[in-house]
């Protein structure tokens, strides 16, 4: 479970781009953002991640009060969240199967060139998550080899294999043609529901939205206009 508790962002040039936002979203949830640009929508999962220093408010994650946290705390925590980027942010030159081990053993390179092994633990949930995304015979073409669906599967693998709690993802199908779209989000909510996971997807697609999500909250200068059904939402929100 995620809880925002009155989560404030101020930017140092003056920009609120988050004013006292409160938000659960309980397990097994896949919740979409949406809003115009400027709305706050990637501050509000910056501040989640700690990508952004929150200005005041607190975020949860079950229990845990994660804003106060550590350096090594902060490392912790972020084991704890996927993360699924627009651009896949893929190591071009390294394969699909050290792509996805990367998500749980950091810089594969010491492992190539140090051991020239990876943990055979890992490997064998790599296979297990690369053979759920569709992609098991791709394990050793490198990424630059991929088309944009298959990258992003890729990265939503390389968020799994940390077992997080919660997927934080960023615009997944702004690169992606229409069917490689609905198929990304649709194996995304799929995910999440099978694995339990509170997920927020940033999004602009609206009817992608109402496709998959059953909920969806709206966002507009840093405040939330809307948090309801999908359906009662009208395209121009
Ligand atoms: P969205 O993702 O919805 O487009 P953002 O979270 O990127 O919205 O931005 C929200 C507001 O905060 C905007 O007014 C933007 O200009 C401002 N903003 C975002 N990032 C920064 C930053 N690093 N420094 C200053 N202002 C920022
Ligand atoms: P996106 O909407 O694709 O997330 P943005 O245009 O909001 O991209 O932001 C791109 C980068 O610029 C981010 O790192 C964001 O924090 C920063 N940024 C956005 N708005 C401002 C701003 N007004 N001043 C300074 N940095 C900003």
């Amino acid at each position: 479970m995620l809880r925002l508790e009155k989560l404030t962002k101020t930017y140092r040039t003056g920009d609120k781009a988050l004013n006292a936002v409160n938000l659960t979203v309980p397990k097994g949830q896949v919740m979409a953002l949406i809003g115009p640009s400027g709305a706050g929508k990637s501050t509000l999962i910056r501040c989640i991640n700690r990508l952004v220093e929150p200005t005041s408010g607190k975020v949860f994650l079950d229990q845990d009060d994660i804003t106060g946290l550590s350096a090594s705390g902060l490392r912790r925590m972020r084991r704890q969240m996927g993360m699924i980027f627009q651009e896949y942010a893929l190591v071009e030159r390294l394969t699909v199967m050290e792509n996805v081990l990367s998500g749980r053993l950091g810089y594969v390179g010491f492992w190539r060139s140090f051991t020239r092994r990876y943990p055979q633990a890992d490997v064998d949930e790599a296979f297990r998550l690369l053979d759920r995304v569709g992609l098991l015979e791709m394990a050793d073409k490198r990424a630059d080899e991929l088309s944009g669906g298959q990258r992003q599967r890729v990265g939503i693998a390389r968020a799994l294999i940390q077992d997080p709690k919660v997927l934080l993802v960023d615009e997944p199908t702004a690169s992606l043609d229409p069917k490689t779209s609905r198929q990304i989000m649709r194996l995304i909510c799929e995910l999440c529901a099978e694995r339990e996971l509170a997920a927020i997807i940033n999004i602009h697609d609206v009817a992608l939205a109402q496709m998959f999500v059953q909920r969806v909250i709206g966002l507009q200068k840093g405040v939330v206009q809307f948090d309801g059904k999908p359906d009662a939402l009208t395209p121009e929100v």
